[in-house]
């Protein structure tokens, strides 16, 4: 008898909490990288550079190689990589999402420990096992491997702006809409299912709706929004697939990148369309709808809604976004009640217009 075992990579490094930055240098060098190179988002060495120089150097960890990211190209990383010196121990990314993107994708390749320390968390990207980079003047998510190290320090994801903070909500409450995908798509035949993955993703999200505060910029709000985007990333990598983080409300996200006029934050497009999916889904709609009332995150997009049309187009088209990937939008009848849903609800008709 053949017993089926799954081997799957967990962060060796994990660290959380206030002032984390400080202890940069002291993780690194507990965990032996002394030497190491550093990849920037733009804008961010000048936020946190002294911090973060100051604590390599009192543990006495070297930068043999810099880089302000800024072009996150799949052919550009290949050609940059191989100028990393080879003597270097891990990749440290810096930033909220270019640079962590590139820096996986490039510690990846050269089968590096890669140590991921967002500085705003609008998305799951910061522990997922995938980069978001792009492919022929495309954006794509690529496989890649899930950090060794994460280390988050939530005085800098207070300070980062409301709309990353928001992101974050939008991209973890869309996890209601894709485990009912998921699980549908099982039912009609779909292989990829995994129990553990699933109770992981279904776990994380109702844990963070449990949370009372409606204060976004709470340090115990925050804390368990990291938390909650970060077990999301694990169970990607646990179930081998982006099914537990992604589902019907991130193929209309991703349809709005392409065709709008002007596409927002992944997290911000992906909370109204969860809002949208879960009640095509009759799947826990007052839930999604009470939690993003109650965070404010419908009156932050009100703010700068998102083009109508656009939006229904989005919708009529998500379902080629991907190929043989079972979501409520592959049902034509649900386009028809999307549509409806659009026109006649008092609040998508302040988020698009
Ligand atoms: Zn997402």
């Amino acid at each position: 008898m053949v017993v089926k075992t799954q081997q799957i990579s967990i962060p060796s490094i994990l660290k959380i909490g206030s002032g984390e930055i400080n202890n940069l240098g002291k993780y690194l060098k507990e965990n032996n990288f002394p030497e190491i190179a550093c990849f920037f988002s733009e804008g961010i060495e000048e936020l946190f550079g002294e911090e973060i120089s100051k604590s390599l150097k009192e543990a006495d960890i070297k930068i043999l190689h810099k880089n302000v990211i800024s072009d996150i190209s799949i052919e550009n990383i290949m050609h940059n990589a191989f100028e990393i010196p080879k003597k270097v121990d891990a990749l440290i990314g810096i930033g909220g999402g270019k640079a962590l993107d590139y820096a996986k994708y490039c510690a990846h390749v050269l089968k590096l420990p890669f140590i991921s320390i967002p500085t705003s968390t609008s998305n799951d990207g910061f522990c997922s096992p995938n980069s978001s980079l792009l492919v022929q003047g495309k954006r794509k998510s690529v496989h890649a491997s899930i950090p060794y190290g994460v280390i988050v320090d939530i005085d800098i994801i207070k300070s980062s702006p409301d709309s990353c903070i928001y992101s974050g909500i939008g991209d973890l409450i869309s996890k209601i809409t894709a485990e009912w995908d998921w699980q549908e798509a099982t039912k009609r035949g779909e292989q990829n299912f995994n129990d553990f993955g699933y109770l992981i993703s279904q776990n994380s999200v109702m844990d963070f709706l449990c949370y009372q505060s409606i204060q976004i910029k709470e340090e115990k709000f925050l804390y368990n929004l990291v938390v909650a985007l970060l077990m999301n990333g694990l169970s990607m990598e646990i179930a081998g697939s982006s099914r537990p983080a992604s589902g019907s409300e991130h193929l209309i996200s991703h349809t709005l990148d392409k065709i709008a006029k002007n596409p927002q934050m992944h997290g911000l497009q992906v909370g109204i369309a969860t809002y949208l999916c879960s009640y095509l889904q009759n799947n826990q709609f007052d839930v999604v709808k009470k939690f993003l009332c109650s965070t404010k995150f419908f009156d932050f997009v009100q703010q700068n809604p998102l083009d109508k049309e656009d939006f229904i187009n989005a919708v009529k088209q998500a379902r080629c976004a991907k190929e043989d990937f079972y979501t409520i939008l592959s049902e034509d009848k649900m386009i028809e009640k999307a549509i409806k849903f659009i026109n006649t609800d008092e609040i998508l008709n302040k988020l698009l217009k």
